[in-house]
């Protein structure tokens, strides 16, 4: 049986990325960049002014020079008129271009107008540092510089800067479209109350959610019965889109006819079966059917095994098709808040929850009573990755942790 390290690698292998098209900024969020952008501006553009004030030369302030002639104003959007010398200031509003010899502006709460004289002012300070309130043209960013690399997910900063650099579009890799199917006979719609031996399709609700925050698009397609001509109507269906996720059905019993009826549909299997825990008969293959080529996961119908399942796996699939690096899932070093004993010979993905304190993150483990159980999740943001040795960890002991949703 596959490691999760090389069931991640097989999906790394088959999966690759869409490829680029040009949208409009607006349309961009969530979205991921196909292009190393490279700006063919300096930012800011020009010598700026970052206080209202008058803008002087700070050598004459140190030098004892009290009052200046007022030259010249510019506010913002405007250009200077005239240059500044020794004993000279020019009224300047935030955001406006600094006159050509000035390198300081003196805020205007630290002046007065001499005599009421808009001609003359009166510098209240005994000196001010050079360059203080003024950005010079590139010191953000240059020409030739790069603004966001490929594979970066574009959040409203990264617009805000591109926008800025006068990019109304941007190369980036669409969202995949993400069929959801929750497969079984004892399931029936969130509205309605399960009658004896009935429960609820959590899983669509859950599953639509994380593909929408992993950036994928979902569509439900309902519940497929535990029968051949229902699963097959099911599957040919889900096959159009980009990614086929199923629930359930995956596993030993005599109604798993998932695998045989992806199998019979054309899809190849690349792995079942992880040695992992929850989500061990997760299922995975690719169907190429003319142009359209879809990735089938098959994740086990209890929800948390699902929920695990579609972190560890579906996630690192869309991030390859959407060639965000690294596709595979990021951990980070957390230390233990309890002890806690690991007899399972798989590896484990607890439910826990990382708390950031003054000592670095501290991960506490959830109250958890196996894959079916939803409400320890509600409190987790993650999991915690037991390696497949049985082991006594003691407190403070350092583990390695998944962020949900990231
Ligand atoms: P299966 O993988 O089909 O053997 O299902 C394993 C367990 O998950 C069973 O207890 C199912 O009732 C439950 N289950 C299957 N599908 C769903 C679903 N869509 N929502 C909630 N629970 C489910
Ligand atoms: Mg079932």
């Amino acid at each position: 049986m596959l490691t999760v390290t090389q069931a991640l690698d097989q999906i790394v292998r088959e999966v690759g990325s869409f490829a680029p098209e040009r949208v409009a900024l607006d349309e961009a969020l969530g979205l991921v960049t196909a292009e190393n952008v490279i700006s063919q501006e300096d930012s800011p553009p020009f010598d700026k002014a970052l206080m209202d004030g008058y803008a002087v030369v700070a050598s004459d302030i140190a030098a004892g020079l009290r009052e200046l002639i007022v030259v010249d104003e510019v506010t913002a959007g405007r250009t200077p008129s005239r240059d500044v010398a020794s004993g000279q200031a020019t009224r300047i509003m935030t955001g406006a271009p600094t006159p050509v010899g000035v390198d300081a502006v003196v805020p205007v709460e630290r002046t007065e107008l001499v005599d009421e004289d808009p001609n003359r002012v009166r510098i209240l300070l005994d000196s001010i540092e050079r360059e203080k309130n003024i950005i010079r043209r590139g010191t953000n960013k240059r020409v030739g510089e790069q603004i966001v690399s490929t594979g970066r997910l574009l959040r409203a900063q990264e617009l805000a800067a591109l926008a800025e650099m006068g990019f109304a579009m941007v190369s980036v890799r669409r969202q995949p479209c993400v069929a959801v199917l929750a497969t079984g006979d004892e399931l029936v719609s969130v509205d309605q109350t399960p009658g004896p031996g009935q429960i609820r399709n959590s899983n669509e609700t859950m599953l639509c959610a994380q593909l929408r925050n992993a950036g994928g698009v979902p569509v439900p397609l309902g519940i497929a019965r535990d029968n051949r001509e229902d699963l097959r109507r099911h599957i040919d269906e889900g096959l159009n889109a980009d990614i086929l996720l199923l629930s359930g059905g995956v596993s030993a019993g005599k109604l798993d006819l998932v695998p045989s009826e992806l199998e019979l549909a054309g899809v190849e299997q690349v792995f079942h079966k992880v040695r992992v825990k929850p989500g061990k008969p997760v299922w995975f293959g690719v169907s190429r059917r003319g142009s359209n080529s879809c990735l089938v996961f098959g994740l086990p119908g209890n929800p948390v095994s699902s929920m695990v399942c579609f972190e560890l796996f579906v996630r690192t699939a869309i991030r390859r098709l959407t060639g965000q690096f690294p596709a595979i899932p990021r951990t980070l070093t957390a230390r233990l808040t309890h002890s806690h004993s690991h007899t399972d010979d798989r590896e484990t993905y607890f439910p826990a929850a990382v708390e950031w304190t003054a000592d670095g993150p501290m991960v506490r483990l959830m109250k958890w009573h196996g894959s079916s159980d939803l409400q320890s999740t509600v409190d987790a943001n993650s999991m915690v990755i037991f390696p497949p040795e049985p082991k006594e960890y003691a407190v403070n002991d350092r583990v390695e942790v998944v962020l949900w949703n990231s």
